[in-house]
């Protein structure tokens, strides 16, 4: 009896002397939403970035698309071309899985760095193509697309202890 009140005696003091080193380490958690961090540089956001300039219409992007999500409509244009009159996704069906970026031949297609988004109603995670549209104050992933990177702020590391970043 007397040994078994030693052993959870000790057991106790183990515990708090480990609380008590924990009470001067460095914090490694982040006060979310005030403090956020930057993610790794081929983050897959919840939605895609669409470039109009590069795409020619060809739906590649469509037909690797393992659920079927994504729209195109175009047009024949005056110069043996397409016209993308209407570029379309439901993201609340997308699972962020990437093949469409990977299979676009033109770079015309990226994933985007947001992960904040709430909604009420499921249609309004239909993306059109002003939602998709690539504007300079859209940040795009690196993922499958490399040359982006060196333009991407570098991640940060809880380890590190770098936790100060407002804004991405
Ligand atoms: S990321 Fe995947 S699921 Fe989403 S639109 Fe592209 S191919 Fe489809
Ligand atoms: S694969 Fe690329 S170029 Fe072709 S329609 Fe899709 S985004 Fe446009």
């Amino acid at each position: 009896m007397a040994s078994m009140l030693e052993g959870s005696g000790l057991g106790l003091l183990k515990g708090m002397a480990m609380t008590f080193r924990h009470l001067f380490r460095r914090r490694i958690t982040t006060q979310y939403p005030e403090q956020k961090l930057t993610l790794s540089k081929r983050f897959r956001g919840y939605t895609l970035v669409w470039d109009k300039e590069r795409c020619t219409g060809c739906a590649t992007c469509a037909k690797s698309c393992p659920q079927g999500n994504i729209e195109i409509v175009t047009s024949k244009g005056t110069e043996n071309d397409y016209v993308v009159e209407k570029f379309q996704l439901d993201s609340g069906r997308c699972i962020f899985c990437g093949l469409c970026v990977e299979s676009c031949p033109y770079d015309a297609l990226f994933l985007g760095m947001e992960y904040e988004r709430s909604s009420y109603r499921r249609g309004d995670l239909v993306l059109s193509r002003d939602k998709l549209l690539f504007t300079p104050d859209k940040q795009r992933s690196a993922y499958a697309r490399p040359k982006l990177e060196p333009g991407l702020p570098r991640q940060t590391l809880l380890i590190e202890g770098d936790t100060g970043s407002k804004k991405r």
